[in-house]
């Protein structure tokens, strides 16, 4: 199993990788448009059925004057489906002794229910979960999920509920764009998996780290762009969108890790003849 947390150091920035639920589980669904004989040598396993080590992950930031949370995981359902560390993120904060009303920074990469449920505490009837926060996410995920066409919608139902008080209460911030919410932090639009889906740089003391979001499921992602997770709603888009984020870690010479991969996966994207390569840390 892989850890609950872990924290590591990008220049003078401390992050914090939190896990709201640590299942193993089969990650077929997230290699779509390839041979699975392909896929699976890529895992180092020979059934597409075998589980492999997952994550609802989140990531805190400290070290910038402010306290910030990258997406706030899966919620209350994570601890109803029995799995390690589910719905358990206020848990892993108060071990880092972080309260929640430190909390002045959400960051969405995106509103899938897997990323925002802790925006809000299904177990307090829905409050706020982080009175002083202020949550920024790209306007084109509002306005996709706040769209009349999925009234009725489950996963908008969710999106609505988690971000509807911050907006109520005036620390709703709507993106456009590459957005700068701190001199150290940059939400960079990854569109695809979902249509205003962004990965985060962060840059301090001349290193950096991208946190990719959904923009990539496992790390062999940012080697074969176009082996799809079937989660995304725009194929293409999230193809050019791996495209786009790879070539910025190689630019920066970042480390780069995601939500979904196990604690603690850091690695660097190298350029390679006819494509990238990743290298695990
Ligand atoms: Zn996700």
């Amino acid at each position: 199993m892989s850890r609950l947390s872990e924290v590591f150091e990008v220049g003078g920035l401390t992050v914090a990788a939190l896990s709201d639920g640590a299942p193993d589980r089969p990650l077929g669904g997230f290699f779509h448009g390839v041979d699975p004989a392909d896929w699976t040598a890529a895992l180092g396993i020979t059934d597409a059925e075998t589980p492999v080590p997952f994550n609802f992950g989140t990531f805190l930031i400290r070290g910038d004057g402010r306290t910030t949370l990258i997406d706030t995981g899966m919620g209350v359902p994570a601890r109803e489906m029995g799995i390690p560390g589910g719905g358990e993120l206020l848990l892993r904060l108060a071990e880092l002794g972080v309260a929640r009303d430190e909390v002045d920074t959400i960051v969405q990469t995106h509103l899938h229910p897997d990323h925002c449920a802790w925006n809000t505490d299904d177990d307090a009837d829905g409050a706020i979960t982080f009175p002083n926060a202020t949550v920024y996410v790209a306007r084109a995920e509002l306005e996709h999920w706040n769209g009349s066409d999925l009234d009725g919608d489950d996963r908008a139902g969710v999106a609505r509920r988690k971000t509807g008080p911050y907006g109520d209460a005036g620390r709703l911030e709507p993106t456009d764009g590459e957005f700068a919410v701190t001199d150290s932090l940059t939400m960079i639009p990854t569109p695809g998996h979902t249509p205003g889906h962004c990965s985060v740089l962060l840059a301090s003391g001349g290193e950096h780290l991208v946190i990719l979001g959904d923009a990539a499921h496992h790390p062999v992602h940012l080697e074969h762009h176009d082996w799809i997770p079937g989660v995304d709603l725009d194929p293409a888009e999230s193809t050019r969108s791996r495209g786009k984020i790879a070539a910025l870690a190689v630019e920066k010479d970042a480390l780069v890790t995601g939500g979904h991969f196990p604690i603690l996966t850091l690695g660097r994207v190298r350029a390679v003849e006819g494509g990238y390569r990743w290298e695990g840390r």
